[in-house]
């Protein structure tokens, strides 16, 4: 499925928020080769417009290619890095982790793991127990370095980049195992309609503008360029999973509601029908500590319906995992929603 392969394109490519030169780089080439002319934003998004038939009332879909990651907060004496979190995750989720070090001052990189300062059970009586914060968690440089002036000379400076081992892996049975699935898996399911949209020579039926957006996971995401004649905002972002939610890895998640409140309440019930009629699985859900780039327009005063709904994640914003039948579901909504009457 052409979709998984950009899936896994996509997440080869480090891209914490803030640091996305690369995967818009990688997008924009993509796109181009299918023969779109996108605009890249002073913000560093990518933008493109299909014109449709109706250039009156217009749509504006969305899906994220920033993800977590950290930054060098300090380098401490003995040669390890103190970091600082870009998004909304816990230190726990990254113990372990491989990661590279993004010199701000080259092209080049260093590799590392994330670990508890105390990991050594044979030296620390506090392994087991010890919390997994910033203080007690660090970089352990793949580097012969034994103190701060080493860590400098490699050209390691506070303000570096750090992004995780993504770790992608599409089991046999259909299972696409990977960091970042938030929000790569809906990028992809966006690319893949473009280019279908080029090939088979599909007209929409309304302008619809595509942006690929580099400050989701931050909140001010990609809001200051809604065009005025756009009436319907979507996010493409993943669906929540875990206790109390009916979100599963084999069907599309529509969000009703998050922690930013009820989504149009006409729009996801257009969603809803059009899943009914193209017999597409689907699920409703709260995400109770959510917010998406759909919301964050709202915030920013657009005056649209909005909407969210993606393929159902597990895990997220840890070691993720969703199923091929999930993305497909997702993208099969996408595409009708496309061709779809306006709200
Ligand atoms: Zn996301």
């Amino acid at each position: 499925m052409q979709t998984v392969e950009y899936i896994q394109k996509l997440t080869a490519i480090p891209s914490p928020t803030g640091y996305t030169q690369k995967v818009i780089q990688y997008v924009n080439e993509t796109l181009q080769s299918f023969g779109y002319k996108p605009q890249i934003t002073a913000k560093g998004g990518l933008l493109v417009t299909v014109k449709g038939e109706n250039d009156k009332q217009q749509r504006f879909v969305t899906a994220h290619v920033d993800t977590l990651g950290a930054m060098v907060r300090a380098i401490k004496p003995n040669g390890r890095l103190k970091i600082d979190l870009i998004g909304g995750f816990g230190y726990s989720s990254i113990e372990g982790e491989n990661c590279l070090v993004h010199l701000s001052g080259s092209e080049r990189t260093i590799s590392g793991t994330i670990l508890m300062h105390q990991t050594s059970v044979h030296v620390y009586k506090d392994a087991r127990t010890a919390e997994r914060n910033q203080e007690n968690m660090e970089v352990r440089l793949d580097a012969k370095v034994f103190n701060e002036e080493d860590v400098r000379q490699l050209g390691i400076e506070v303000g570096d980049f750090i992004s995780f081992d993504a770790r992608t892996q599409v089991t046999d049975l259909g299972f696409i195992k990977s960091r970042h699935l938030d929000d790569k898996v809906s990028a992809a399911i966006l690319m893949n309609q473009l280019r279908q949209i080029k090939e088979d020579g599909l007209t929409l039926p309304f302008t619809t503008h595509f942006a690929f957006s580099t400050f989701e996971e931050v909140g001010h995401g990609m809001n200051s360029n809604i065009p005025s004649e756009v009436v319907e905002y979507l996010a493409v972002d993943m669906g929540a999973m875990g206790d109390d939610q009916q979100t599963d890895e084999y069907s599309v998640s529509i969000c009703v509601k998050d922690g930013s409140g009820p989504y149009h309440f006409a729009f996801r019930q257009h969603l809803v029908q059009l899943c009914k009629e193209n017999a597409i699985d689907y699920k409703l859900d709260i995400y109770p500590y959510y917010a998406s780039d759909a919301s964050a327009a709202l915030s920013a005063g657009a005056e649209v319906k909005h909407a969210l709904f993606g393929a159902g994640i597990e895990s997220s914003h840890a070691y993720e995992r969703t199923h091929i039948e999930s993305v497909q579901a997702t993208e099969q909504l996408v595409h009708a929603y496309l061709f779809s009457p306006l709200v």
